[in-house]
């Protein structure tokens, strides 16, 4: 007669068995609980091989009278590789199954008779792996020596230094608090732990921050919902030890776990991946000096969670004002470019008043805008001012083009005769970039019509024609890359003042 198999008869096989049965398996058991158990390992099955961080066994020796006590280290720790080479069964026929299930009695009966051998199996098993432990130091029985000592804690120190490997690559385990507590219960050899964070792109700044900072024993790691930080227990020096114990051990060298402070690695990192992790309004202002990347861990209380870690937001580290410009910044598609940002970048940083322009890049901007001058290749309408005027042998008139350079020369040398008598189309350019260059020119930048210009003001000087002005007015706008003004007005101070939001000097001599 062929048995039920687990097929044939899988409609009856209820999950409560199972439980019924781990609950007498575990009552029956007694070495099994003493040996390391791994649980946060991911379903395996026979064959299988698991690693395990396992601490090591230690043995009760025998104390009498007036003999010293020996010293050891945990047998079996370090690397521990256990193969799943077991599978115990016992098994037994229920003629009627449904009859079985409906029988409370009956089936208790059957798996308390039943798991019991199981159990045994177990335990004999782990009896018979005991035989083979190994690792001692020192003789049983014999003095304890400085060496015998030094010997030991070293050994320690090996099983500590495997734990910092597997606490840095296995940053997920979640054990937080009872790691905790195995530190506090270890407290003579660790001393406190430190933070240490996933460090990818999904890690948020503040965790970034948080990263290789030192926490004592009684500190909670409280990062925020959702975290994957975990702790890396921080062991006390050979010195520190040698000093409790009443020890040297000045010859042994130190091997504190060299981790670095996630603010440092931080930085090492691609833009593109900062700006990932920042976004690119928070990157700007981190990038323009705004905070330092410390600076972002904030910490609140909920009734949920209580106390955590978060990131805090760009009103939080800038206030109000300046985290809407980085914003504005970042919606300018401006904001990646932090750290490199081009001259047109630059002026709108300084527009949106986010910070002051370096000397370097105030130079960098005017340099950019002399070369840029007037478009040669924009082309503009002759109006009213300019219409009689000759230009390459032709009578303008009303609704011709020409080039902007020279419809502005033809307004403000020709026809207003602001610039001297004789004054070339490559003189007049030529004047406006050495305002423009001039350190000693005022410059201030404003949106003129919703878009943001820099402008250039300077005494006009031997460039004063009979018509001209105290001042020459160079204005460059973002959005053109070109400049679109070059005069001596009448009254400067109308000029600065007109159709103009935003306004902002970034260099003022003159105009308090
Ligand atoms: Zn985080």
């Amino acid at each position: 007669m062929a048995n039920i198999t687990t097929t044939t008869a899988a409609a009856f096989i209820p999950e409560i068995w199972a439980q019924k049965a781990l609950e007498v398996l575990r009552s029956n058991v007694v070495l099994a609980k003493l040996v390391t158990k791994d649980t946060d390992v991911a379903t395996f099955q026979v064959g299988d091989v698991l690693h395990i961080p396992y601490p090591g066994t230690f043995t009760a020796q025998d104390k009498s009278a007036n003999t010293a006590v020996t010293l050891q280290t945990p047998s079996g720790g370090a690397d521990l590789s256990v193969t799943l080479n077991k599978h115990k069964e016992v098994s037994f026929l229920i003629e009627d199954p449904a009859r079985a299930q409906a029988n409370q009695d009956l089936m208790d009966r059957y798996i308390n008779s039943a798991v019991p051998a199981i159990a045994e199996a177990i335990e004999n098993d782990l009896f018979a792996l005991y035989a083979g432990l190994s690792g001692s130091v020192g003789t049983s029985g014999t003095d304890i020596t400085a060496a015998t000592i030094r010997s030991a804690r070293k050994a320690l120190g090996t099983t500590l230094s495997r734990a910092l490997r597997i606490a840095r690559t296995e940053t997920l385990r979640a054990h937080r608090e009872a790691t905790r507590a195995s530190y506090q219960a270890n407290s003579d050899l660790v001393d406190g732990w430190i933070w240490h964070s996933a460090l990818g792109e999904r890690t948020c700044a503040a965790c970034w921050a948080m990263h290789g900072t030192f926490h004592t024993l009684d500190e909670r790691l409280d990062d925020h919902p959702n975290g994957r930080c975990a702790m890396v227990p921080a062991t006390r020096s050979w010195a520190e030890l040698g000093r409790k114990y009443g020890l040297d051990f000045g010859d042994v060298e130190e091997t504190p776990p060299k981790i670095t402070l996630g603010v440092d690695l931080f930085e090492r990192l691609p833009v593109e991946t900062q700006i990932k992790i920042l976004g690119p309004a928070k990157y700007a202002a981190w990038e323009d000096g705004k905070f330092a990347l410390g600076d972002v861990v904030g910490r609140k209380r909920s009734r949920e969670w209580g106390t955590h870690r978060y990131e805090k937001s760009l009103v939080e580290l800038l206030g109000a004002e300046k985290a809407k410009g980085y914003t504005r910044l970042a919606l300018m598609g401006a904001a990646k470019n932090a750290g490199q940002y081009s001259a047109d970048d630059l002026i709108r940083v300084a527009g949106l008043g986010l910070r002051e322009l370096t000397h370097g890049e105030l130079e960098r901007v005017a340099r950019h805008v002399a070369n840029a001058g007037f478009s040669s290749t924009e082309m503009m309408r002759v109006r009213t001012s300019i219409r009689g005027q000759v230009w390459d042998g032709k009578k303008l008139e009303i609704g011709d083009t020409i080039p902007t350079d020279v419809g502005h020369y033809l307004k403000h040398v020709v026809v207003n005769q602001e610039w001297p008598d004789g004054t070339t189309l490559e003189d007049y350019k030529r004047s406006l970039e050495e305002v423009i260059l001039d350190q000693d020119s005022d410059v201030f930048v404003s949106r003129y019509n919703d878009a943001w210009q820099i402008g250039f003001v300077r005494g006009s000087r031997d460039w004063r024609g009979s018509n001209g002005g105290d001042f020459i007015f160079v204005e460059y706008k973002v959005q053109y890359g070109y400049l679109v003004t070059g005069y001596q007005p009448e009254d400067v101070i109308i000029q600065l003042t007109k159709k103009r939001e935003s306004f902002r000097w970034i260099r003022n001599k003159r105009f308090h």
